[in-house]
This record gives C-alpha cells, structure tokens and sequence, in this order.
C-alpha cells in the first residue's frame, strides 16, 4: 500500500454530484504530465476502455469511446452523430438535464420531440407508448436515468422495454447513475450510455464516456455535423490506434480515471458502491427529517445519488451554505421553479463517519441564532 500522506487534504468535503470528492490515491495519480501521443499513456486509455466494459458486465458487442470535455460535450457528441443525418429523437424531461438534450438537439436542428413533465414525476411510459403509437418518424428515445436537477430515479426497464418494443435506439444520460448503480445495458438493449469521469466512478473532471453497442455506433460513420464531437471518428482512432485520441486528451484526468476504477472494483463493483450510496442517502434523510427538513421528491422515487430538500420557515440558505462551508462542507442550491430548496449530494469519497459530522452541523445550525446572518463570514 502507497503512502499519499504527501498528498494535502481538501479544504471542504464536496456533498454536489461531481465534481465530488476524491481520493488521495486518484489525486495523486495527477502528479505526473504524459504525452498525449505516446504509446504508453495509450495503454491506460486502452486499459480504461476494457475496464469500463468489464464493471458494465459486457463483451466485444460493445465498445467505448472517451471524449474531451464536461459530460455534456459526451451527451452532445452522441446527440449529433446520431441524428444529423436523419432520425427523430423523442427526448424526455423532468429537469434540467432532459431539457438539456432538447436544447442540444434545438440548437443543432435536430429532428426531436420533447415531452416535459414536472420535476416530480418519473417518466410516465404510459405517455411515451402513445407517442411511439402516433409519431412513426421516431427513431431515438432519449432520457435521463437519475435527473441530478432533483434526484429522481426514472423507470429504466420499463422505458428502455417500450422503446425496444418498438425498436427504437436508446439514448441513455447515466451521467449520474454509472458506477454507483447497477444498469442492465445488454439486459435493456441500451444503444448508447453516457457518462462522466467525475460522477460515481470518483474521478476528476475533463472527460466523458459514451458505452455504445457496436452495431449502432457503427452507423454513425460520417454522420457528425460537428468535427471535434464526432463520436464515430473519436472512436475509430481510438479502437484503431490503440488509444490514441484525436485531439489533446486530459492526460492527468484519464491517469487518476485508471484508479479511480481500480478503487471501484477494489471496493466490491457497482453493487458494493450502489449499498454505500445508498447507505449514506437513507442515513442522510432520515437525519434531516428528525431535524424538520422535508424532502421535495416522494421518497420512493429518490435515487441514491443525491436529495433535494426544502427550504425550512425563515430559512437563509446563504448563511447556512457558509456556517456548512466553514465547517468543511460544500452543499448545492437548489433549481426548481417551483419550489424553494437545496440538494445535498452524496456520492463520492465518503464515509457514513462524514455524513454524521454533517448532521451534527446541521443540527448545530438548526438551533444556532446567528441563523440570520447574511453574508459571507470574514475569516
Ligand atoms: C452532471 C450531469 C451532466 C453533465 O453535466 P456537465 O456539467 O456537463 O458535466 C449531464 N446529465 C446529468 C444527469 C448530470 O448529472
């Protein structure tokens, strides 16, 4: 076992759902600069390309692709490889990130419909049916799996067994969900899943990954109406040149991935990740609710990955964001329309031991009477 003591501590623990917090062993794998180019560092990329089929549980019928970028840049790049040239997306929203693919897709004058729904509601397949029914033109079902915008858990199986009745290709945004829980992606026939570095699998930010089925993405050849998003070219110089990228790669990122990875497995796989998760989320809740906080989702909804909860009377969510800030943890603001809340994440480097000192500086707050204060403390 290496020695990261060298490696400094953070400053606060990141309760937001990515970039989260991390490692030392992943940090420390950033120390070194690699060039872009050489074979070596290809082998990592080759070697965390094998890996992420193996924690998927799937063979050569798959592939996967890394690309440069914020895990929207991965959502985009398949958005306009798959559907420049033809195609109809029907693309699903209840919150910010289903909306997101809609304006993707509105920007790059993709052919799609978008059904929105209130943040609260799962995807209704009910709904979806009757439009697989009417619109015959519909080629991609695209939606989000855990929407980060509330910490709703949408039906996969049922949506994904919808869509693959009716032979549609699945566009799945996993960004949130990959890595700290289970997907079926042969089971459910998903054609593309995407996700990112700094989500569950506990890496850093600066790259995306798409697992696609390796019959629908090779459809995609000359498809793209964008060049560095290209998912098939992006692909083809990987699988053909053995890791290589086409452009610059985030070489640190892709070194602190490989062991970010390595922790994945070590820590039992996506099953053992998924029960910590969920361990800390139910522990989470049932501890704000003792101190009066509400959760806004119906608690059989929630995802493991993070909870949305509601402002309580008088609350000022800036005093309490910095008395938390202040005492090592950083928590997220709410964006629902509708409703006054904060979201406090849960994946991540961390331990049931954090989630308790948290509580306790919850409750600390909760009865403190500087609540009040307004404004960023001076230290
Ligand atoms: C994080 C996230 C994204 C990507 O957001 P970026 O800021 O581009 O990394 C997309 N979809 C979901 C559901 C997410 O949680």
């Amino acid at each position: 076992m290496l020695d990261y003591d060298f490696i400094p501590d953070n400053d606060y623990l990141l309760l937001t759902p990515g970039p989260l917090s991390t490692s030392k062993r992943v940090r420390a794998a950033t120390l070194k600069d690699l060039c872009t180019w050489d074979e070596d560092y290809n082998e990592i990329v080759q070697d965390i390309r094998a890996k992420l089929l193996k924690l998927a549980d799937l063979n050569e019928d798959y592939t996967t692709v890394l690309m440069q970028g914020s895990g929207t840049f991965s959502v985009e790049s398949v958005l306009v490889s798959a559907l420049s040239k033809g195609g109809k997306a029907l693309i699903f929203a209840n919150g910010e990130y289903g909306k997101r693919m809609a304006k993707i897709a509105q920007m790059a004058g993709l052919h799609h419909t978008l059904i929105q729904a209130p943040e609260k509601n799962i995807i209704c397949e009910r709904e979806i049916l009757k439009i697989l029914q009417e619109d015959k033109d519909i080629t991609h079902l695209a939606f989000v799996h855990c929407e980060t915008t509330t910490g709703i858990l949408n039906p996969l199986e049922k949506v994904c067994k919808i869509a693959k009745d009716f032979n549609k290709t699945i566009i799945l945004d996993a960004m949130s969900s990959f890595g700290g829980i289970e997907v079926d992606i042969r089971g459910l026939g998903i054609d593309f899943l995407i996700s990112s570095a700094n989500k569950c699998i506990q890496g850093i930010p600066g790259f995306g990954f798409i697992i696609a089925k390796r019959e629908s993405l090779l459809k995609l050849k000359d498809n793209s109406r964008s060049l560095s998003l290209d998912l098939y070219d992006q692909w083809e110089c990987m699988e053909n040149h053995n890791g290589k990228w086409r452009f610059t790669s985030p070489t640190h990122t892709v070194r602190a991935f490989r062991e970010a990875l390595g922790e994945l497995f070590e820590e039992g796989g996506i099953k053992m990740r998924h029960a910590r998760y969920a361990t800390l989320q139910k522990n989470l809740v049932e501890n704000m609710e003792r101190l009066g906080f509400e959760c806004y989702i119906d608690k059989k909804f929630h995802s493991p990955i993070i909870t949305t909860f509601l402002y309580l009377e008088r609350f000022n969510f800036k005093s309490f964001y910095y008395f938390l800030k202040q005492r090592g943890f950083v928590i997220y603001p709410g964006k629902l329309s509708d409703a006054q809340t904060f979201r406090i994440g849960n994946i991540g480097n961390l331990t049931l031991e954090d989630i308790k000192k948290l509580i306790s500086c919850i409750e600390e707050y909760v009865w403190c009477p500087r609540r009040d204060s307004n404004s960023r403390p001076q230290n």
